[in-house]
């Protein structure tokens, strides 16, 4: 029996507001416990909430930016719940009326195309804070609550785990070009749960859903709906109906598990929230905010491709990330070289970015440096061997690439009578391989290249060893 993956997401995004939602205390990240907290946020008796005016023209931003429909009136709720790190015993959010409805986000597939992704809503709501449990007791730092979040709910459109990390990317690119949240995973601003279902393939109806939480990376999210899909998939087959729950991913077994069943909303108790007034948002702040969304990472992606003929596969990977796109239109303007440039960054520049566990932006070699480099490539000064070897050298000190070329002489050699030489010295002391290659055995050719590069110290240029190599054998 083939079985079909449904999957829809809803992902929670830390405003990057400088204060909370509906105090003043600081938004940062990383403070001494509590140390970010008021009679509000902390839910003393008699206070009230105020609404942040920059959270809200944030999360009205990012549904731009996605395509959604603003609702001119939104409400806040009241949603009950009681743990120790919800001091009001209650969440302020948005239920059946949120601040917009509707959108999407394309996502590019492996075969190229792309797909429409629909987006059901997003709405605003505070953090709780978090509970540390420590020996025999328990523990509560109140910094996160009260922290303005949007939470973006997908429509079950997305089809395979694969899918579902292109979404987040993606959705990640666009919150990230427009600044309203650093999405940083490790500290818990761009969080995901997802609900996965599987039905046979080719059935309209959906199945039963599972919620899992608790997953803090694209490749634990990835690994988590692998195997929640063989789980309900074999499930199925054996005749088992699957039961609705939430279940928690674990990163150390890569399974799920059950953590409870799942609530009904009418066990939230949401209502309106009274010391809050319905949330309007007018014409003229919708297109104030319109004004101020960049280019957008669909868009980069086209414009790469359409200006620099580069492949959608290089466009994709650097219009992802701002910076590193800028960095990219930056060192084509040095190098005039689009494709050169794209490969040295995701290949090099980007082994080091991860490397290093930083952003371009806290790249020890700037823009020109690297353009100079590659030009020494293009004017076939250096091989790309060498430049490699430059490029190395340069990540650790402030040097110029031609400083390293004449210090070592490293200047690559088109001088063709010397390579020549050194090919008629190699041929002629390797008879034996000589006449393999004269047999068809194409393969010695490797041998031949890498034995006059080696006499040559590495800087012959290959490509010229290789033209007279080939028209000296074929003599
Ligand atoms: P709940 O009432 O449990 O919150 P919702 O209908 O609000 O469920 O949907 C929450 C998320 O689950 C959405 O992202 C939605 O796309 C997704 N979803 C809903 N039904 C299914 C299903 N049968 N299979 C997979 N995902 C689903
Ligand atoms: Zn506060
Ligand atoms: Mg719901």
């Amino acid at each position: 029996m083939n079985y079909e993956a449904v999957i829809g997401l809803e992902v929670h995004t830390q405003l990057a507001t400088r204060s909370k939602l509906f105090c003043s205390c600081s938004n940062e990240f990383g403070s001494v416990q509590n140390a970010n907290i008021c009679p509000v946020c902390s839910a003393q008796p008699g206070v009230l909430p105020v609404l942040n005016a920059r959270a809200v023209r944030y999360a009205v931003k990012a549904a731009l930016a996605l395509n959604c429909k603003i609702n001119p009136t939104s409400i806040f709720a009241r949603k009950s719940y009681f743990y120790p790190d919800l001091p009001k015993g209650f969440q302020t959010s948005q239920y059946d009326r949120p601040f917009s409805s509707g959108g999407y986000i394309d996502i590019s597939l492996p075969d190229g195309t792309l797909e429409r992704i629909g987006l059901t809503r997003i709405h605003m709501e505070e953090d709780a804070g978090k509970n540390i449990h420590e020996g025999s007791g328990s523990l509560v730092d109140l910094n996160r609550a009260g922290a303005p979040l949007i939470e973006i709910v997908s429509e079950p459109d997305l089809r395979s785990p694969e899918q579902a990390v292109e979404y987040l990317k993606k959705l990640k690119a666009i919150l990230t070009y427009i600044e309203v949240s650093d999405c940083n995973m490790e500290q818990g601003n761009f969080r995901c749960d997802a609900n996965v279902s599987v039905r046979k393939t080719g059935e309209k109806k959906l199945g039963t859903k599972v919620e899992i939480k608790n997953m803090n990376s694209f490749r634990f999210i990835e690994k988590a709906l692998s195997y929640e899909i063989e789980r309900q998939s074999a499930l199925l087959a054996a005749g088992t109906p699957i039961v609705q729950e939430t279940r928690l991913f674990d990163s150390d077994s890569g399974t799920t598990r059950s953590m409870r069943r799942k609530e009904e909303a009418n066990d939230y108790r949401y209502f309106p929230e009274p010391d809050l007034q319905p949330l309007i948002i007018d014409e003229r702040m919708i297109n104030e905010l319109k004004s101020e969304i960049p280019e957008l990472p669909d868009a980069k992606i086209e414009r790469f491709i359409g200006e620099y003929s580069i492949p959608r596969y290089d466009a994709e990977v650097i219009a992802t990330d701002k910076s590193l796109a800028v960095f990219y239109e930056k060192l084509v303007s040095v190098t005039n070289d689009p494709k050169l440039s794209s490969n040295w960054i995701m290949m090099e520049v980007m082994r080091v970015l991860n490397d290093q566990k930083i952003s371009i932006d806290d790249f020890s070699v700037d823009y020109r440096r690297l353009g100079e480099l590659l030009l020494l490539v293009i004017k076939k000064e250096i091989n790309q061997q060498t430049a490699k070897d430059i490029f190395n050298e340069m990540l650790g000190s402030p040097v110029r690439p031609s400083e390293i070329v004449d210090r070592d002489s490293l200047r690559q050699i088109q001088d063709h009578s010397f390579i020549e030489k050194i090919v008629d010295d190699v041929l002629a002391r390797s008879q034996d391989q000589v006449a393999q290659f004269k047999s068809g055995k194409d393969k010695v050719m490797g041998y031949f290249v890498g034995q006059v590069m080696r006499q040559s110290r590495g800087k012959a240029d290959p490509a010229v060893v290789n033209a007279i190599l080939l028209k000296k054998l074929k003599e």
